[in-house]
């Protein structure tokens, strides 16, 4: 017993909720907007970052309904300017056409 709980917490660890849609994804496939420890906020390709993170998946949508919302700058106690929004835009538009091509 316990041994299935155990990993399906290990799984669950991975797990981070999309601001815009409020889903879970596993991390992986999730872009990273980070807050460095310097209070810059970034888009964080490596995923590797140190600092506050905050996860958006990678449908466009998201991106713009977490915009409006402002749930980049809720989250990382930072405000966040619309260059951020428009790279985070420009990465799923540029990992979308790499899928297809
Ligand atoms: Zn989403």
């Amino acid at each position: 017993m316990g041994g299935s709980a155990k990993r399906l917490s290990n799984v669950r660890a991975r797990m981070r909720k999309c601001l815009g849609c409020g889903l879970e994804f596993p991390k992986s496939t999730l872009l990273r907007i980070v807050r460095s420890t310097a209070g810059e906020v970034s888009v964080d390709l490596s995923g590797i970052e140190s600092g506050r993170g905050a996860y958006l998946c990678s449908n466009a949508e998201c991106v713009l309904k977490a915009r409006k919302k402002n749930a980049l700058a809720r989250v990382l106690k930072r405000p966040v300017d619309s260059e951020i929004y428009s790279r985070i835009a420009e990465h799923i538009q540029r990992g979308r056409n790499d899928g297809i091509a």
